[in-house]
């Protein structure tokens, strides 16, 4: 069956104005400019795409999708993501990490609900490892966590630079990088250690110094949560200078902004004024991750952060015309596909994957989504499995 989207305001992710695609047998058959003559085709599934933008499904390089938390006590533990939620959020590539707590929750759990998100029709991967030095692993180790088992792609949140973390060393950091790269080399993906850097002095230090007095690129170490304060973002500007990628935090909260956060767009654009290679900045919801909730200046309880807010951040900087918006896209898009070494993913060209979604333009609400040829949304309706 083939399938001819028309009319859609077409970002692929680079600008393509209103035009055609053309999908079949899950790939990019076709982009055209000007209108498709279809009529010759045996049979073709027409979708109007008028007021629509057509956008490659979102790459969310930090998700927590058997839910976070944890950190202040069993009562802030958050729940599972359900997979709707990552469809209508537009979402079709969620990776999956544990976080602070991996003694209540386990990497077979996150495994399980990261195949069960695969079965309902997502391209989900997840990291080995957790906040802990050393990692907790599905196999004893950390190579061979991404050698056999196919949705690991990395090991992370290793957390630095925070209370939480287990204080490693830049040696260790140094020998869990070197061991992620080997797998991610011997299987040809991944091979990315995300780390979690909290609001301690030393930032990106340890990162520095694990790179420094070794053979290993920048890249192997990726920190997000990098818009946690202005120090933060400049020394992750200079880290894409020397070939690493940086990630924003896109979910934040009024008093998180008042400690110092940066919200996304400020600190996407602090980033570019630092001189920062706009193409190795990304950004991810942390989803599932726990946020504070203080009613009255009193901490109330906690909410967990949503998958939405990306396509959230995205349709402001549309609306609004923001010179921000291509490169926020790219950044939530072919940018995170690169930091996490997944070819082909968070574009759309011919041959590629048919990993797309339909917004609608004035209302911002995912109205589509396709991912692999699959959808699992139309015309809002989630598509029965
Ligand atoms: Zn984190």
């Amino acid at each position: 069956m083939l399938t001819l989207i028309s009319g859609a305001q077409r970002f692929l992710p680079q600008a393509r104005g209103v035009g055609d695609l053309l999908i079949g047998g899950g790939k990019v058959l076709a982009v055209a400019d000007a209108e498709l003559a279809t009529a010759a085709l045996p049979s073709v599934d027409c979708i109007d795409g008028r007021g629509k933008l057509l956008l490659p499904g979102l790459v969310d390089v930090l998700t927590h999708p058997c839910g976070g938390g944890g950190e202040g006590g069993f009562a802030n533990r958050t729940d599972e993501i359900r997979t709707e939620t990552f469809v209508r959020a537009g979402v079709t590539a969620p990776v999956g990490a544990l976080g602070t707590d991996s003694l209540g929750r386990s990497l077979e759990v996150l495994y399980g609900k990261v195949m069960a998100l695969r079965a309902s029709g997502l391209k989900a991967f997840m990291y080995s490892g957790a906040y802990r030095v050393p990692p907790p692993t599905l196999t004893g180790d950390v190579a061979r966590d991404l050698y056999l088992v196919d949705p690991v792609i990395g090991i992370g949140e290793v957390a630095v630079s925070d209370h939480r973390g287990s204080q490693p060393s830049a040696e260790e950091l140094r020998r869990l990088a070197a061991e992620t790269q080997l797998g991610g080399i011997l299987v040809g993906a991944g091979g990315t250690v995300l780390v979690h850097v909290g609001d301690g002095d030393d930032r990106l230090r340890l990162l520095r110094e694990a790179i420094e007095h070794s053979e290993l690129p920048a890249r192997v170490l990726f920190p997000t949560h990098v818009n946690r304060s202005t120090a933060l973002l400049d020394e992750a500007a200079e880290w894409t200078l020397v070939g690493g990628f940086v990630d924003i935090t896109v979910s934040t909260t009024p008093e998180l902004i008042a400690a110092g956060d940066i919200e996304a767009f400020d600190a996407l654009r602090r980033l570019v004024e630092a001189g920062a290679s706009p193409s190795q900045i990304t950004c991810s919801s942390d989803a599932g991750g726990s946020l504070p909730l203080y009613v009255d200046g009193q901490l109330k309880g906690l909410t967990a952060a949503e998958p939405s807010v990306l396509l959230g951040l995205l349709m402001q900087l549309h609306r609004q015309d923001s010179d921000l918006f291509p490169l926020a896209l790219a950044a939530m898009t072919v940018n995170p596909a690169a930091a996490l070494g997944l070819a082909g993913l968070g574009q759309l060209e011919v041959g590629a994957d048919a990993d797309f979604i339909l917004v609608d333009g004035d209302s911002g609400i995912v109205t589509d989504v396709c991912c692999s040829g699959r959808w699992l949304l139309r015309d809002g309706s989630v598509c029965s499995v």
